[in-house]
């Protein structure tokens, strides 16, 4: 029987308000073992944690979505400083730039990331990172902030293998989600193809981005395989030896245990 960790899931969010346990049972059943449940504002981060607390093959993240960036007031700030000292806080996230969207204004989306990489730098606890159309900018406020190597996760890469070799030089580790599973993704099946194995994550994003054969359709954890399923095909190694591999990477990042 193949093990997973989905190493960024919502389950916290109303999609799933009517059929939570049942979603949770199917994606046990899949395989998946451990669940990372990422909160985006200081609502949702402890609302992760609730169930964190409750169920203990959950884990919690805090942070401050790009898109909730304009609406950081400094106690809220403050709060998810507090949060993550939370022994069933696993990481700070997500946390990041999105220029896709553009929901907050992009020195404001900036001036927010930095406030949690240095909460990064404080507290030892890996960053769970979203970029979207802004890779360029995120590693040279990266690289701005400081010298040397961090800790954490590209969640959901999005982009080539020439851009994720500049994020693992950067010390993170890169996640692939459904969009892996998509027909014309060539491009990121070739960066899951070339990932350094010991530097490869699995996630869903669920209830977003669900696989090629659930377009459309809310995203469950369950799907993952299909996910590891390509990454394996893509990889040209056995599905059961991906998993395995995956999973380890991601208890070492987290600490899950
Ligand atoms: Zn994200
Ligand atoms: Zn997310």
């Amino acid at each position: 029987m193949i093990e997973l960790v989905d190493t960024h899931v919502h389950f916290h969010f109303p999609d799933y308000d009517s059929d939570r346990d049942e979603v949770i049972h199917h994606a046990q059943e899949a395989g998946v073992r451990y669940f990372v449940n990422v909160g985006t504002n200081l609502e949702t981060s402890e609302k992760s944690l609730e169930l964190a607390k409750r169920r203990p093959e959950f884990f919690a993240t805090a942070g401050v979505h790009p898109h909730d960036a304009k609406d950081a007031s400094e106690d809220e700030l403050k709060a998810i400083r507090k949060l993550i000292d939370e022994k069933r806080m696993v990481a700070i996230g997500e946390v990041g730039l999105d220029f896709f969207r553009n929901l907050s204004p992009e020195d404001i989306q900036i001036k927010i990331f930095e406030r949690f990489l240095q909460m990064h730098v404080d507290t030892g606890k890996p960053l769970v990172i979203h970029c979207r159309d802004a890779y360029a900018k995120m590693a040279e406020v990266l690289k701005h902030f400081r010298q040397g190597a961090f800790q954490g996760v590209m969640h959901c890469f999005s982009s080539d293998k020439e851009t994720m070799f500049r994020f693992l030089d950067l010390g993170f580790h890169i996640s692939f989600a459904g969009p892996l599973t998509y027909k014309k993704n060539d491009v990121l099946r070739e960066a899951c193809r070339t990932c350094p194995k010991e530097s490869l994550l699995l996630e869903t994003d669920a209830p977003f981005l669900p696989p090629e054969s659930f377009r459309g359709k809310r995203n469950e954890s369950s799907y993952l395989v299909h996910t590891a399923e390509m990454a394996a095909k893509t990889r040209v190694v056995p599905l059961e030896e991906l998993c395995e591999q995956t999973t380890r990477n991601a208890i070492r990042l987290f600490g899950l245990c």
